[in-house]
């Protein structure tokens, strides 16, 4: 598969990684007025620079005079030891240290303290865990529209919505390899009241990613009122069309061993129109389409090993007004 290049350069975090809550790479601000706990995640992954970038822009407008003024604003830079290994020749390679950040959520992972990233979720925890809105920002292997993974609970897809972000809402369950930051704890209970969001950005290397993840922090700051949102620079706020699509996820796709392949060379969001069409080769098994209409996500082998999600399947369903 030939490289996509890679143009979105690392930022400077230096200024922000010691933060100020005792927390490297955790920063929280209080307002004076009540209001929800409001966090913004970037870095989960050490390779998705557009968060960083997003999460070091409103650390630069904080500490040029804007203001919390409602609730409790948390931003985090989670995966810095990650990130700390980025290289544009290799960008895949800086992903994690040890182990995938995004799949260390459950008490049971974060108690063992068995890798880095287990070490790491766990001091993120408290400063993630009561937050009333999770944004989580995160950027794909390969080029295609933002897309806004809301877990499978419709509160959640309703937060997508009212935030108004251009791309697909994509409704799926995480993946078997561990739980994911957007679905742990209090995110995860079905009768809860808590929101979260991951929003993937685009191709990692791309600089649209910033401006979109950028786009995603304002209209976030706006939907929690956390911050006069006039004072935010007006160019973060990009005129997309909100999605208008919801793809529901019937099936992960994992590999069984390092032999699997793909029958063509597959575009995000490909729909395939007839049941029963090749989509790869997993352990010599033919895996293939299960019904009419199948849409294809995030389809990449760039970190293939035995039990990653490789593509997921998905049915489209317009989205009502
Ligand atoms: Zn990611």
């Amino acid at each position: 598969m030939p490289m996509t290049e890679f143009l979105l350069p690392a930022p400077d975090l230096s200024r922000w990684r010691a933060g100020n809550t005792g927390t490297e790479g955790v920063w929280r601000f209080e307002g004076a007025q009540p209001g929800p706990k409001v966090a913004v995640a970037a870095l989960i992954h050490g390779n998705e620079l557009c968060g960083a970038w997003a999460v070091a822009g409103l650390l630069e407008q904080l500490a040029h005079g804007l203001r919390v003024r409602r609730g409790q604003l948390t931003l985090l830079l989670c995966n810095l030891a990650a990130f700390d290994r980025f290289d544009p020749g290799a960008p895949d390679a800086s992903r994690f240290v040890e182990e995938d950040l995004n799949r260390q959520w459950s008490l049971d992972r974060m108690a063992s303290a068995s890798s880095l990233e287990r070490r790491r979720a766990a001091q993120l925890r408290p400063w993630l865990e009561d937050a009333d809105l999770l944004l989580d920002l995160h950027s794909m292997h390969e080029p295609g529209s933002p897309l806004l993974l809301t877990g499978t609970l419709p509160r959640h897809v309703a937060f997508a919505r009212r935030l108004g972000l251009g791309g697909h809402v994509v409704i799926d369950a995480g993946h078997a390899e561990g739980t994911r930051l957007r679905d742990f704890g209090a995110f995860g209970e079905p009768q809860g009241s808590a929101q979260s969001l991951l929003i993937e950005c685009g191709y990692h290397g791309d600089p649209y990613s910033r401006h979109v993840a950028e786009d995603a922090v304002y209209r976030l700051m706006q939907c929690a009122g956390c911050v006069d949102e006039t004072a935010l620079p007006p160019q973060w706020r990009l005129d997309t069309e909100p999605a208008r699509w919801s793809l529901t996820v019937t099936d992960a796709v994992v590999a069984r061993s390092l032999d699997f392949q793909f029958a063509q060379p597959w575009r995000n969001l490909e729909v395939l129109p007839h049941q029963g069409t090749l989509i790869g080769t997993n352990a010599g098994e033919p895996v293939l389409s299960p019904y009419d209409d199948c849409a294809l996500v995030m389809p990449s082998l760039r970190q293939l090993r035995p039990g990653v999600t490789v593509v997921r399947l998905a049915r489209r369903t317009a989205l009502q007004d």
